[in-house]
């Protein structure tokens, strides 16, 4: 069916009953191999490092999703930003925001700069930080926005629209693990590479860890193939079951998410042991109205500081909440919190974390789609811990 709303695409977006029995949702194909009639004549499928019929089911999922012709389901999150840095070589530069998750920051610093790429750090909510930084060798702009854990916008649209009017060679990637193609989708808005964590929202369960790639232009499906079946970081039979299930829920989980998750804000905006709320959606946000114009909504993650900025209070309330789970990760239907100075954000140098804002006292809640009296509860008790 053509031109599928998007609460209809989550269900059955790219997804065909099974041809041989009619299975409403794929089989799980547990299998490493597949039988050949004569030395390369197979039904579409040889080996399952390069095609599993269950990874396909989901991977046709995930690209109607994000508006794409193509998408990659990979072994974690992680695996699929590897993927794309993959596309680069030796001397290439890539320009990436001043705030990201954690472990592509430990990525790119630890991994990739040795194999020679050079990166550049800028705060992306100006457009003319990332122009300026652009140089001959500029290869890649990676986005992440909202961006983990400090919630800062970049405009995905003025970006890729400004890149491509200068230099259609460089690449624009975003990693859309926060908003979710529910809240924005990249692609239609001139990127050329969207990546998720879809352990996070699309799974929704906390029951897996995988990544994902979705684009829209043939020639980067071929590449990124290429470097999948070469590399071999790829989403397991099980897994991708387990993200399919997960992903048809994908539409009403995120409507819950952001309901709760501007009810929390504005409860911590209000209160008095807080100092600042980390959040889109609301308007005091540096960047409100780009995310308005660029989100359908603004999620579930928020982030805040308290005013006594003391480690002693901060753990207080971290040991305390008995429905935010204290827990590495997000996005799941579960509530959890995060202290990102000593979990998600660990690997990045104290003197780089504080230059941005990442301090002692701030704290990252992923809401979840409970009672949001519960989580109120929840958090007044803590806060008062
Ligand atoms: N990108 C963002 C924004 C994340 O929050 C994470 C994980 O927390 C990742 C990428 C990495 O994904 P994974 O943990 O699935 O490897």
């Amino acid at each position: 069916m053509q031109n599928m709303k998007f609460n209809t695409k989550t269900i059955h977006g790219g997804q065909m009953h099974e041809e041989t029995t009619g299975s409403v949702m794929p089989p799980v194909f547990l299998t490493s191999t597949f039988a050949q009639s004569s030395p390369g004549e197979h039904k579409g499928y040889a080996y399952a490092r390069g095609t599993n019929p269950t990874r396909t089911a989901l991977e046709a999922s995930f690209a109607a999703l994000e508006n794409g012709t193509h998408a990659f389901a990979f072994a974690s999150g992680m695996a699929a930003i590897d993927a794309v840095l993959r596309l680069l070589k030796p001397g290439d530069e890539v320009i990436a925001g001043d705030d990201l998750y954690g472990g592509t920051y430990r990525m790119f610093t630890q991994l990739f700069q040795k194999y020679g790429l050079e990166f550049t750090y800028v705060d992306m909510n100006s457009i003319e930080n990332v122009t300026n930084a652009i140089t001959a060798n500029t290869k890649l702009i990676w986005i992440e926005t909202p961006t983990n854990p400090l919630m800062k916008i970049a405009d995905i649209e003025a970006i890729s629209a400004k890149i491509k009017d200068e230099n259609s060679e460089i690449l624009v990637a975003v990693d859309n693990t926060f908003a979710t193609p529910y809240l924005q989708k990249p692609l239609d808005l001139g990127a050329d590479i969207v990546m998720h964590s879809a352990t996070k929202y699309l799974g929704g369960h906390s029951d897996l860890v995988m990544g994902a790639l979705m684009v829209n232009n043939e020639k980067l499906a071929k590449d990124i193939h290429f470097i999948q079946f070469a590399a071999g970081a790829i989403a397991g039979p099980m897994d991708s079951f387990l993200a399919l299930r997960g992903v048809k829920t994908l539409h009403v989980r995120m409507q819950r998410h952001c309901e709760n998750g501007l009810k929390v804000a504005k409860f911590l905006d209000a209160h008095s042991k807080v100092d600042k709320v980390y959040y889109p959606g609301l308007e005091t946000h540096e960047s409100y109205a780009i995310a308005k114009k660029q989100m359908n909504d603004f999620g579930g993650m928020v982030s805040f500081k308290l005013k006594d900025e003391s480690k002693k209070e901060t753990f207080a309330f971290l040991e305390s909440t008995k429905l935010f789970t204290l827990a590495e990760s997000l996005g799941g239907v579960e509530s959890l919190v995060n202290h990102p100075v000593t979990m998600s954000h660990g690997s990045i140098p104290e003197k780089e974390r504080l230059k941005i804002g990442i301090t002692d006292s701030l704290i990252r809640l992923s809401v979840g789609i409970e009672d949001i009296e519960d989580l109120l509860n929840d958090l007044e008790q803590a806060l008062n811990a």
